[in-house]
C-alpha cells in the first residue's frame, strides 16, 4: 500500500516537473508548462527587444558576418509581418572597428576601445541599413550612455524617439555611445543595456541573441558535462550560481550580466530568452515551440515605474548608514527613513541625488532620493537638539532583493 502510494506521488509531480537538474548549489527543476507559458507571453508581444551580441555577428578579427545578419534581417521582417515591433540592440562596433583598422592588439586601452567604436559602429549600421532594406524596411540608429537614461529629461526624450520610430515602422538600432562613455557612466554591458531598453519603453519581451546557447548548470568552457535549462521560473540564487562571471571574448557581459537583466525585466513583468544567435531561424523555431535556449518566465510586477526608475537607472552619488530601529522601519512596515534613524553619511551629494542605504552590518538594504544635501545632512547629525525630519520618502525608496 505504501509503494502505490508512493508511486503515486511520482506520477502526480511528473505532471509537472519534466526535468531536474543538479548543480554543486542544489536541485532544479522545470515543467514543459513553463515554455508554454512563455510562448503564450511572447505570442502577444507587440514590442519585441532583441539584444544582439558581438560574438554573434563577428567572426574573430574578421568584421562581419554578413550570413547571421541576413538570417536576423529575414526573421525580424517575419516579424514585423505578425505585427510585432522590433526594437534591436546590437553590440559589434569594437569588432568591427579592429576589422577594419587590422588592429589586433589585446587587451585594449578604454581609449583604443572607443576610437574602434567609433571607426566601427559606421560599419555596423551600414550593414544592418543593407540587410533590411532587401525588405524595404529601414533602420536608425540611437547612441546611447548611461547618463541619458538616468537624467528623467534625456530618458524621456529617448522614449519617445523610440516611440515615434515604432509607429513609423522603423527599426530602431542601439548600442552604447562608445565615444564619450567613461568608466563611470559606462552602462556595465550591452545585455544591461537591452534590459534598461525594455523597462524603458517598456516592450513586452526581451530576446538575447548569443553565441553560446543558454544557460546551463555550470559554465559548459569549465565543465563539458553541464546541461542546458530549459525554462527559468524564477531568477534567484540557485539560477545565479550556475553563471560563470567571465565574459565572452568579443563582448563585455557574460552569463552573469544576461541573468541580471534577467532579473531586471522579468521582476518587471516581461519575459526574457537566451538564444543560439547563429543557429539559421533561431527566432522562428522559438516562437514554434521548439526546445531551444533559455527562456525566463515574468513574475508580477511588484514596483511602480518610479520604483523601477530608482531601482535601475539611478546611480548613487552617497551613502546613508542607519541604525537598528531604521532598518526594521523601512523592511518591516515600510516607512520613510527618518532622520532620527541615521548614524552617519558618505559623499557629496545635492538634495534629490539617489543614495544607497545600508543597515548596521554593513548590509546594502536599499536605494533612494534624498530630501536633503549631504550638506545639510551633516549640519543636522551634529546638532544633538535637533527636530525629526523625513529624509527619503517610502515613494522614493527602493528595497534590494
Ligand atoms: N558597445 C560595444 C560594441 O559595440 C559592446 C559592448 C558589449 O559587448 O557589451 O562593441
Amino acid at each position: 500500500m505504501l509503494n502505490f502510494v508512493k508511486f503515486q506521488e511520482i506520477s502526480f509531480l511528473k505532471t509537472f516537473i519534466d526535468r531536474l537538474y543538479f548543480n554543486s548549489q542544489g536541485v532544479y527543476f522545470y515543467s514543459m508548462d513553463a515554455r508554454e507559458s512563455f510562448l503564450q507571453y511572447l505570442s502577444r508581444a507587440k514590442v519585441i527587444v532583441l539584444k544582439i551580441g558581438s560574438a554573434v555577428i563577428t567572426k574573430d578579427d574578421e568584421g562581419l558576418n554578413y550570413g547571421v545578419l541576413s538570417n536576423i534581417a529575414y526573421e525580424v521582417q517575419r516579424l514585423f509581418k505578425s505585427d510585432k515591433r522590433v526594437v534591436i540592440v546590437s553590440s559589434g562596433a569594437i569588432a568591427c572597428g579592429r576589422a577594419k583598422l587590422k588592429f589586433y592588439k589585446r587587451p585594449l586601452s578604454l581609449s583604443e576601445k572607443q576610437a574602434l567604436a567609433a571607426c566601427g559602429q559606421a560599419d555596423l549600421i551600414r550593414a544592418y541599413e543593407e540587410v533590411f532594406e532587401q525588405y524595404a524596411l529601414k533602420v536608425a540608429q540611437i547612441l546611447l550612455t548611461s547618463e541619458d537614461l538616468s537624467q528623467r529629461n534625456r530618458y524621456l526624450n529617448a522614449r519617445k524617439t523610440l516611440h515615434t520610430l515604432l509607429t513609423w515602422g522603423i527599426i530602431p538600432v542601439i548600442n552604447e555611445n562608445d565615444t564619450v562613455a567613461t568608466e563611470e557612466i559606462r552602462f556595465s554591458d550591452n545585455d544591461i543595456l537591452s534590459a534598461l531598453v525594455t523597462l524603458a519603453l517598456p516592450a513586452d519581451g526581451l530576446l538575447i541573441l548569443s553565441d553560446i546557447d543558454g544557460l546551463y548548470t555550470e559554465d559548459p568552457r569549465d565543465n563539458p558535462q553541464a546541461e542546458r535549462i530549459s525554462a527559468v521560473e524564477k531568477v534567484d540564487e540557485t539560477i545565479f550560481s550556475m553563471a560563470g562571471k567571465k565574459p565572452g571574448k568579443l563582448g563585455r557581459g557574460g552569463m552573469y550580466s544576461k541573468l541580471l537583466a534577467g532579473k531586471m525585466v522579468t521582476s518587471s513583468g516581461i519575459p526574457m530568452a537566451i538564444l543560439p544567435g547563429r543557429t539559421p531561424l533561431v527566432l522562428e523555431r522559438l516562437f514554434s515551440g521548439e526546445d531551444i535556449g533559455t527562456v525566463f518566465l515574468p513574475q508580477e510586477r511588484k514596483l511602480s515605474m518610479r520604483k523601477i526608475w530608482i531601482k535601475y537607472y539611478l546611480k548613487p552619488e552617497g551613502k546613508i548608514y542607519i541604525d537598528h530601529g531604521a532598518e526594521n522601519a523601512i523592511l518591516q512596515t515600510g516607512k520613510s527613513l527618518l532622520l532620527n534613524g541615521i548614524i552617519s553619511i558618505e559623499g557629496t551629494f545635492p538634495k534629490g541625488a539617489c543614495v544607497e542605504i545600508y543597515g548596521e552590518a554593513n548590509k546594502l538594504l536599499g536605494k533612494g532620493l534624498t530630501n536633503y544635501s549631504s550638506e545639510d545632512l551633516l549640519k543636522f547629525l551634529s546638532d544633538k537638539g535637533r527636530p525629526d525630519k523625513e529624509v527619503i520618502h517610502r515613494d522614493n525608496l527602493v528595497l534590494l532583493d
